[in-house]
């Protein structure tokens, strides 16, 4: 399978280090607040690309860190009036909390900063020793862009080019403006650790090093965030790497693309800023995968709420196929005597598997792999209407089976949304008995509803027909005319 390598700028094919194995790493966030859509999005990419290589039979050791520790938290601390540690705790909880929700599969090693600083402070060490850090009075210690002759290689920047376009922080004690802190000393009242730089904490470039290095061993197979990090962070962090321990951080480079709003940049004064519990606090998980999986995880994403809607109604189009898949095999006589339609579902499902293996094989094309599952849903609701009266069971199971497969490879859990929908029994009895059609199940009641209300429309008896069906909705349900028949639901919204 081929996969894009931001270092190279190319499609490569994916050769894992260990044959079978893949080690791969995404930068966490830093916990100080709601993480935003944008953050959403980089996390739900990353936990595809994994799911997929499961998919593949890779076996798949997932590393994802929490920086915290970290001048936004130590603000934020301070504006609240807490320690900085509480700040953290609470809003790690809230991260993972939301990742649950997002359906996003937990790392197999999840460090935070806090508890690594034995491993940063041996790195620290091991560069100085190398003469590629130095401490300076005030205990800072920085990491020298000038020993490192590849700095720059990872984002392709040069450094005299820098200098020339970009402003740095100005600082008196750093021997090159580029050079950046990998311990930063303590101011007072701010969290610290011992050093023999002196009391401080960690650079956040340093943290993810380190704690790849010792969670994962380096070089590791996929190193992943989203494409803001390229520079400096990613580029920093390769540079440790290559120093310290004379290797590459990471073999293949992943990055994601940015999330806009309606095409414009998210952002705070926009006033067009969302969290990504805000998003799901609003639309089901399955809808806001479905809205962003559209769109291949390297080029920009345009979020709206339009399109979100947009992709409700496909989730839609997606659960009532396969409940319909079901509910027809189900009331199907079984057969075994394969119609020529019976073949042509057969043939839809094994095109549609092997689109979207190919599409997926293709650096991750979510896009290719959804066009694949709903091509399967149109052939299978093209055969549910041409195939009334006739339905081949074990055909129109393996259909169902298929689409929630090749879903759940893209994290789109089917059973997940579906079991809120649920007929409530107590509600369809209730509306049997209303109707005067009460049967001794929930089932038998629904069945002998819905056929006093075909016999009534059958009879061009319309004001039965109307009434069954308005005190039917009276109890938020509605009929569901598919090319099988009738069928109960509940209302949506
Ligand atoms: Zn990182």
């Amino acid at each position: 399978m081929l996969v894009y390598n931001s270092q190279s700028h190319r499609k490569q094919e994916l050769e894992p280090i260990e044959p079978g194995k893949i080690r791969m790493y995404v930068c966490g966030p830093t916990v100080y607040d709601q993480i935003h859509i944008g953050n959403g999005r980089t996390f739900l990419s990353f936990d595809v690309i994994r799911r997929y290589l499961m998919f593949k039979g890779y076996e798949v050791t997932f590393a994802q860190n929490l920086t915290d520790v970290d001048d936004k938290i130590i603000n934020r601390a301070n504006e609240q009036g807490r320690t900085a540690a509480e700040v953290a705790e609470e809003f790690s909880d809230k991260f993972i909390e939301q990742m649950h929700r997002f359906g996003i599969l937990d790392p197999d090693i999840r460090p935070r900063a806090t508890r690594e600083i034995e491993a940063m402070q041996e790195m620290i060490s091991l560069l100085i020793e190398q003469g590629n850090a130095y401490a300076v009075p005030s205990g800072d210690v920085y990491f020298s862009v000038r020993s490192d002759h590849a700095y720059g290689v990872l984002s392709g920047r040069d450094l005299d080019q820098l200098r020339a376009g970009e402003r740095v922080e100005v600082n008196d004690q750093k021997r090159d403006p580029f050079d950046f802190a990998l311990w930063k000393a303590a101011k007072p009242g701010e969290p610290s650790w011992p050093s023999p730089w002196g009391d401080g904490r960690p650079g956040w470039h340093t943290e993810c090093c380190a704690m790849i290095h010792r969670y994962l061993g380096t070089p590791i197979d996929i190193h992943g965030g989203g494409a803001d990090l390229v520079f400096p962070h990613h580029e920093n962090e390769t540079a440790q790497a290559m120093c310290a321990w004379h290797e590459p951080l990471a073999n293949v480079w992943m990055h994601t693309g940015m999330l806009q709003i309606n095409e414009e940049k998210m952002s705070k004064s926009l006033g067009n800023f969302y969290t990504l519990k805000e998003v799901l606090d609003r639309y089901p998980a399955n809808a806001v995968r479905i809205l962003m999986l559209q769109t291949h995880y390297r080029a920009p994403l345009d979020f709206s709420f339009d399109r979100l809607d947009g992709a409700m109604s496909s989730l839609d189009r997606l659960q009532s196929c396969v409940k319909n898949l079901r509910w027809a095999a189900e009331a199907a006589p079984q057969d075994g005597c394969l119609t020529e339609a019976d073949r042509a579902l057969g043939m839809a499902i094994d095109s549609a598997e092997k689109e979207f293996e190919s599409s997926m094989d293709d650096d991750f094309n979510t896009a290719g792999g959804l066009a694949a599952i709903f091509g399967l849903v149109t052939e299978s609701n093209k055969y549910l209407s041409e195939a009334a009266g006739s339905i081949e069971t074990a055909v129109t199971l393996r259909a169902a089976d298929a689409l929630v497969e090749l879903c759940n490879v893209l994290g789109i859990d089917l059973a997940k949304d579906s079991a809120g929908e649920e007929l409530p029994g107590e509600l369809v009895t209730l509306a049997a008995e209303r109707a005067g059609y009460a049967g001794s199940s929930p089932d038998e009641a629904a069945e002998a509803l819905l056929a006093a209300r075909q016999e009534a429309r059958a009879a061009k008896d319309w004001g039965t027909a109307d009434a069954i069906r308005d005190g039917i909705a009276a109890l938020g349900l509605v009929v569901e005319d598919t090319a099988a028949g009738a069928r109960l639901r509940r209302k949506k919204g």
